[in-house]
């Protein structure tokens, strides 16, 4: 538990059972056994041939929790709810969830559901998403907020527009300037009285890997001189009503409470001024920024950690809205907030197998001492190689080891080169090989950092760790019980070299790993239920994973999957770089009858006939391009 700091960042929802496997609490409690969840249960279960109408899902798979989902909706809302309690706040919090965070339509309609008591509405940054949030909302509470961020075009705006026809609770902020225009002319065209929202581009940013989302150089939101403008603009055509909420955002990730309240009371100050000025304010909307303590340390001084937690955080942002609004008399605004990764980030694990195990010291070693190997070599060796080896032998029997790894390191380079030069074989250089392997293993100076091979796409699956090194917890899902032998790396699928996870949680290069057991080692992937979805692309036309939904049940595992999709298929991934599997398949087709001939023998079983070509080529356009591993279908 310890090594993977489960203890830390997996509270409430992911421990470690008795018999070694990860377990899910979906409620963040368990009062009795059959409320925590086997994650490998899970895996093996919806990876059986008899499950999920028959599936046998293939993996990687993605667990999706619906119940976390819901534990952190609840959470947030409590949190909130709590702080306003104690603070003595007179207004409400109502957030919305921001689909860009994952936009699964299960996850959306999930979060319309159990968000549906206290008014939880959506937020869309771009005209699909808005047409998500509708068609979802239509079904949530008539309160709820549809925030519309994102720069816009006329379309945009009409669309927004129309939503509000629909008695959709709909904002359109302002993220520039001169969307004011439009939203002025085509509200009076469509004679829909609109409800406007402004951003502001705060002077506050935070130290974090998204800080520089505001800031005077960020890339969204209006200056104060630009407000000023939308404010008069609005006044002259008798709008100035319609301007009610004021949105933020200093960027994801937020490190610490100090930058958020530094934002808050910049912002409310700015939400103040709009009032005094006639607006006729009502919301505040923070933005998102509520961060994961992926490792958790609880520092504000990394990207993968955060200082403060759910309660830490609505208390410090309902703490400086009163503060400021109290100072100046202003009646105290609905709080919203657009948290994303808060609330998707623990609700989903990838899990994929480990399918070999290779460990860089693996050069063969002809004999078992360096001398002897010498003589492996032969006479080949130039005499500037064999005065290396000298080298390296008085190193070593004067107990020098960086000198001797010196001499190693040029001796195997002066091989290589006499290997280019055609003046040593191909035995003499894997001689070499083994011979450095054996002297650094006897100083102790080999890294015995193993490389295990994934059943996975690191561009696929954690864009984010490929894009901006971002880390997840990663570990293995079962054999907890076991003391790890080895240290490993993940490399992944892809004909990449940065298709690997060479850098774990804490900051280490390598990961406590088991001897692999046949392909049996499941590893799982935590808290990536944010942005990984959205942002993960098809490199090598590795696409999306399989994905399940469980929910916790009576019965003897304790749990069900109600809902099982495999993964993209090959000819699902083909079709997203605008090939036609239809017709490369009849083009295959054609091949094969042309090669093999129509009217072979179809009693000779043996010899495959154009049709028999034929069905394999097309089993394998539906197939999903990861491995097929002996533990799945
Ligand atoms: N709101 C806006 C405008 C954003 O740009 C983002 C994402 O960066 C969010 C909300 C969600 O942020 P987070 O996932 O940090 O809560």
């Amino acid at each position: 538990c310890g090594l993977y700091r489960v203890d830390l960042w997996g509270p409430p929802y992911f421990s470690i059972n008795s018999a070694g496997n990860v377990t899910v609490r979906p409620h963040g409690t368990a009062t009795l056994p059959h409320q925590e969840i086997d994650l490998l249960k899970v895996v093996k279960k919806a990876s059986d041939p008899k499950c999920c109408g028959g599936l046998g899902l293939q993996n990687p798979i993605l667990v999706r929790f619906p119940d976390v989902l819901k534990n952190r909706l609840e959470s947030l809302q409590h949190a909130f709810d709590s702080a306003i309690q104690l603070h003595g706040y007179e207004s409400r919090y109502q957030g919305v969830y921001p689909v860009k965070s994952n936009q699964d339509r299960f996850i959306v309609e999930d979060i319309v559901e159990f968000g549906c008591p206290f008014r939880f509405g959506l937020e869309a940054g771009s005209k699909a998403e808005l047409l998500l949030c509708m068609s979802c909302l239509c079904k949530g509470n008539r309160e709820s907020l549809l925030v519309c961020n994102g720069y816009k075009d006329k379309e945009y705006i009409s669309l927004a527009l129309l939503a509000r026809k629909l008695a959709l609770n709909t904002v359109i902020v302002l993220e520039q300037e001169e969307e004011l225009d439009w939203v002025i002319d085509i509200s009076t065209k469509l004679c829909i009285r609109p409800v406007i929202g402004v951003r502001a581009k705060l002077k506050t940013m935070h130290s974090g890997h998204f800080g520089s989302t505001s800031g005077d150089k960020g890339k969204f939101g209006l200056t104060v001189c630009q407000i000023l403008r939308v404010v008069n603009k609005l006044k002259q055509v008798g709008m100035l009503d319609c301007l009610q909420l004021l949105h933020f955002h200093i960027g994801s990730q937020i490190p610490s409470t100090a930058f958020l309240s530094g934002g808050v009371v910049e912002a409310t100050q700015i939400y103040c001024e709009l009032v005094r000025l006639g607006a006729q304010m009502s919301v505040f909307d923070v933005g998102g920024g509520l961060g994961i303590d992926y490792d958790g340390s609880k520092s504000s001084n990394s990207d993968t950690s955060v200082s403060y937690d759910l309660e830490e955080y609505a208390a410090s942002v309902v703490h400086a809205v009163k503060y400021v609004c109290d100072r100046r008399n202003m009646k105290h605004p609905v709080i919203c907030s657009e948290s994303g990764r808060a609330i998707v980030s623990h609700h989903s694990v990838l899990v994929f197998q480990a399918i070999s195990a290779e460990t860089h010291e693996a050069a063969p070693a002809l004999c078992s001492n360096p001398g002897l190997q010498l003589q492996c070599v032969g006479d080949e060796l130039s005499e500037d190689a064999r005065l290396d080896y000298q080298n390296i032998s008085a190193a070593t029997i004067r107990g020098e080891h960086e000198t001797c790894l010196l001499y190693t390191d040029q001796f195997k380079q002066r091989c290589v080169e006499q290997f280019k030069q055609g003046t040593l074989g191909i035995e003499q250089l894997a001689a070499v090989d083994g011979m450095c392997d054996l002297i650094k293993n006897a100083i102790g100076a080999n890294d015995q950092v193993h490389t295990y091979s994934v059943n996975l796409s690191v561009f696929s699956s954690m864009p984010d760790f490929w894009g901006i090194r971002h880390l997840y917890p990663i570990l293995p899902i079962h054999r907890l019980d076991e003391r790890p032998t080895v240290k490993g790396i993940l490399s992944d699928l892809t004909c990449d070299s940065d298709g690997k996870i060479d850098k774990f949680i804490g900051g280490d290069c390598s990961l406590p790993l088991h001897e692999m057991e046949g392909h049996g080692y499941y590893l799982g992937m935590f808290l990536g239920g944010a942005y990984q979805e959205g942002l993960g692309g098809v490199h090598n036309l590795f696409g999306g994973s399989s994905v399940v939904r469980v929910l916790q049940s009576e019965g003897p595992h304790g749990f069900a999957v109600t809902h099982a999709v495999p993964g993209s298929s090959c000819a699902d991934v083909l079709r997203l770089m605008q090939h036609e599997p239809e017709l490369m398949f009849e083009t295959l087709k054609h091949r094969a009858q042309e090669m093999l001939g129509e009217h072979q023998d179809d009693n000779d079983k043996n010899v495959l006939n154009s049709a028999a070509l034929a069905d394999s080529l097309a089993r394998s356009f539906d197939k999903m391009p990861y491995l097929v591993t002996s533990s799945s279908s």
